[in-house]
């Protein structure tokens, strides 16, 4: 087994290091607080600078938005390999890239839909003017999905929504919403959904913010009522929502910020080599060099995670445990740095970035509070275990 980069792929990484550190403002990567896993912090619901908005367009024009699309669809047609390492360095540099639309909505329309619907909605993906939100969960539907209750009934050309999702994260500042919906009462549970393209604008959507544990407006609940959807929104299949549903979530798995667990690991590194308490530095501490080695092992453990369900992807092979195991894998490690990190900075952790006393931008403060979350969306850690001991393991399903 080989476990180094080609020779092109190496290229390629120096290729996307250089753009990175040419092209991103260079205060970005210290000042932005995301915490890797986490919701809470992501750039995506603030307005951001001229200059970072300039890096999101020169990606955008390198066709890096949609790597791995093909050019036909307007992407750069890359290998899921270097996709991998263009997500793996921008998150290292905590570098705006890849959100819902370029790493779930597109991939799932290449397998699922229709030519005309892949031709009308991939290039403008690609070109990143399509931003969409996840309206999946419902007051009553989370971890069992397939219970959901909003309802869309046949009208002629349309489709009429009604009922309420929630947790809908960066609705409020996206364009469409991919969408889950009962098309079919009478029908068992998972084979009456469909999948659907809502935009954001129709009539009868009520958009209502959700402040998040770390004071921020990341999510919201959305009300639909009498929407009417063009029936040439659903994607593929009517009824076999849940399917391509499936296919989704493995996507969202998938796209984890892994670089930035590296970054956020080397500065608390950094901290506890830099930071003297009672005249010795923190890094003599023999109780540190042990949570950090434990950190380190299972940063490396994600990466290999990582790079595995590339190489599946780029080998033909459906990731579909790997992204249950790499999803469970990151975000519990998520949870254990942040923990770390407070251990590690001791009250000083607690402190928020806006006070003069704390360190690494309040990061881990923040990132204390939004870890949880990473356990929770994308389905939870229980589910994930559900799914690896019923597909991976062959156990009965409960
Ligand atoms: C920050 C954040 C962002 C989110 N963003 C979105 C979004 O953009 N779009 C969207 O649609 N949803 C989003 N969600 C919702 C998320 O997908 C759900 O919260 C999640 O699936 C869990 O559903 P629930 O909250 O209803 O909890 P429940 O399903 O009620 O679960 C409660 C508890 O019971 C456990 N549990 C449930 N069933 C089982 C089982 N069979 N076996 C073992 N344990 C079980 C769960 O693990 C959990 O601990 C987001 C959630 C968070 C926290």
């Amino acid at each position: 087994m080989d476990f180094r980069f080609s020779e092109r792929e190496e290229a390629f990484r120096k290729e996307v290091d250089d753009f990175i550190v040419k092209e991103l403002p260079s205060d970005w990567t210290e000042k932005n607080t995301h915490w890797p896993g986490g919701y809470g912090t992501l750039a995506q619901y603030e307005e951001l600078s001229p200059q970072v908005e300039q890096f999101v367009r020169r990606v955008v024009e390198k066709g890096w938005v949609a790597a791995s699309w093909p050019k036909e669809y307007g992407g750069a047609g890359l290998s899921y390999m270097e996709q991998a390492i263009l997500q793996e360095r921008m998150s290292y540099y905590r570098a705006p890239s890849g959100d819902v639309a370029t790493l779930i909505v597109g991939p799932t329309l290449m397998l699922a839909a229709s030519e005309e619907m892949k031709s009308e909605w991939l290039p403008r993906i690609a070109r990143g003017e399509a931003r969409f939100w996840l309206a999946y969960s419902e007051p009553n539907a989370g971890s069992d999905l397939a219970s959901l209750q909003t309802r869309a009934v046949e009208d002629g050309d349309n489709l009429v929504v009604n009922g309420q999702k929630i947790w809908g994260t960066a609705a409020h500042v996206s364009c469409y919403a991919w969408m889950a919906v009962r098309t079919d009462v009478s029908a068992p549970l998972h084979k009456g959904i469909s999948l659907v393209i809502v935009d954001n604008r129709s009539p009868g959507i009520t958009v209502r913010p959700l402040t998040n544990i770390c004071g921020l407006h990341s999510f919201n609940e959305v009300f639909f009522d009498d929407v009417r959807v063009p029936k040439r929104n659903i994607v593929g299949e009517m009824n076999k929502g849940w399917y391509y549903l499936v296919t989704a979530l493995g996507f969202e798995r998938l796209a984890i910020p892994i670089g930035g667990f590296r970054r956020t690991f080397e500065e608390i590194v950094r901290y506890t080599a830099e930071t003297k308490d009672n005249g010795h530095v923190l890094s003599q501490r023999p109780l540190m060099r042990s949570m950090l080695a434990d950190l380190a092992i299972r940063i490396e453990m994600s990466y290999t995670f990582f790079w595995r369900a590339a190489w599946m992807l780029d080998n033909g092979i459906v990731p579909s445990i790997e992204a249950s195991v790499l999803k469970l894998v990151t975000t519990e490690l998520s949870q254990r740095m942040a923990s770390i990190g407070m251990r590690v900075m001791g009250h000083y952790g607690q402190l928020e970035g806006r006070s003069k006393w704390s360190s690494l931008q309040g990061r881990v403060c923040s990132g204390y509070l939004d870890c949880i979350s990473a356990l929770v969306g994308a389905g939870t850690s229980e589910i994930q275990r559900n799914i690896i001991a019923a597909r991976g393991l062959g156990l009965p399903l409960q």
